[in-house]
This record gives C-alpha cells, structure tokens and sequence, in this order.
C-alpha cells in the first residue's frame, strides 16, 4: 500500500498515518518528522532548515525531494508507506511521479484531508497546550505568527498538488472536521480495507 496524506497544518495528517503504520505494517515517511530529526541532529540539511521551518515556510524542493528519494529506498519502506507532509509543491509531485516511475513503483492512492481552516488555529494551539501538559518540547513553528505561513504556504504552494493529483484521477477527499475515528473509517473505505 503506497499512498499520500494530504491537507493543511492540523488536518491531522500524523494522527491518521499513525493508525495506518499499526493496522498495515507500513512505515510514515513524513518530511516534517525527518527534518526535525536534522535540526535535532545539526547535520548540513538541518542547518539550512532550522531557520526557514522556524518561520513556517517551506524547504527548498531540492532538500525534501532527496530525502524521499534516500527514504523511499530503505528495505523498511518495500511493503508499502503513507507520505505526511510531501509532495507539498507541483514540483515535488513531479519529482515524485520520476523517483516512483524510476523504481516501477505506483501510488495506490491521495488522500486529502478537507478542513475548515478557521478551525485549524484551535486545533494547534490544543495540539501545543497537550504537549506542554505533558512537558513534551513544542515545535519551533507551533506559534501564531510561523502558523499563519504555514496557512499561507499550503494555500499558495500545496493546494495545487490536489489539483495535479485530482487531474490525474488519483484524488480522494475525506472530512477531516469529522470525528477521529470517522475519519478512520472513511480511509478504510477508501483503501478498501473494511472497518478497523
Ligand atoms: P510538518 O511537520 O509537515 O508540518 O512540516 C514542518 C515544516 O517542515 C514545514 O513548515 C516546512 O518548513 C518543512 N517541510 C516539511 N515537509 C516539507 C516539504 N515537503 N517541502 C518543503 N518543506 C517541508
């Protein structure tokens, strides 16, 4: 199973993956996760992130799609993964369709999260107010001035990668004002993988 999540800051794009690594074995390739483990880390690519993912906008294509391409070669990944937070530009779609195309390999299936963005501003700002209950550390971008680029970032570069996957046929949207485990339960009926 190979598919793609898609949808804005707080869609609840990592919730979802996470349920579908425990029901199908498959692993979460999420780009936001990788590049915090290199600013984490210091390494070269973590260097030239940390300042641009602080302000909430987005990493060169360049970054991002070797990352994947490293990834997306790993024996772990062979059984299938679910894509959190790329492609979020035409560009990296592209880059996408030639790495898979390259390993004749092919998507299953994009799924987009459909969220009302109004809501999203709560929903991070319950997401930050739980991690700090727990003492967990709150992301660099987990404020409201980098949130609001993040908004303005998947508006302008990432809702055209709807419309790229939607032009080809592969789009499915999903509410993801909806209830958690509704949400669940519309991803499975979408994979065809039945109740959990
Ligand atoms: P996320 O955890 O998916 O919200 O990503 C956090 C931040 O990492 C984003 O705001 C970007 O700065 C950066 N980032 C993650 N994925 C990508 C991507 N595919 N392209 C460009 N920047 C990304």
């Amino acid at each position: 199973m190979r598919l793609i999540l898609l949808g804005p800051p707080g869609a609840g794009k990592g919730t979802q993956a996470q349920r579908l690594v425990d029901r199908h074995g498959i692993v979460q390739l999420s780009t936001g996760d990788m590049l915090r483990a290199a600013v984490a880390a210091g390494s070269p690519i973590g260097l030239r992130a940390k300042d641009v993912m602080a302000r909430g906008e987005l990493v060169s294509d360049e970054i991002v799609v070797g990352i994947i391409s490293d990834r997306i070669g790993q024996p772990d990944a062979a059984r299938g993964f679910i894509l959190d937070g790329f492609p979020r530009t035409v560009a990296q779609a592209e880059a996408l369709d030639a790495m898979l195309a390259g390993k004749d390999i092919a998507l299953d299936v994009v799924i987009e999260l459909k969220v009302d963005e109004a809501a999203l501003v709560g929903r991070i700002e319950r997401r930050v107010a739980e991690m700090q209950a727990r003492g967990e550390p709150v992301r660099a971008d987990d404020n409201a001035e980098a949130l609001k680029k993040r908004l303005d970032a998947y508006r302008a570069q990432t809702a055209p990668v709807s419309a790229y996957y939607a032009g080809r046929g592969a789009l499915q949207s999903v509410d993801g004002m909806a209830p958690i485990d509704e949400v669940t339960g519309a991803i499975a009926r979408i994979l065809g993988t039945g109740p959990a």
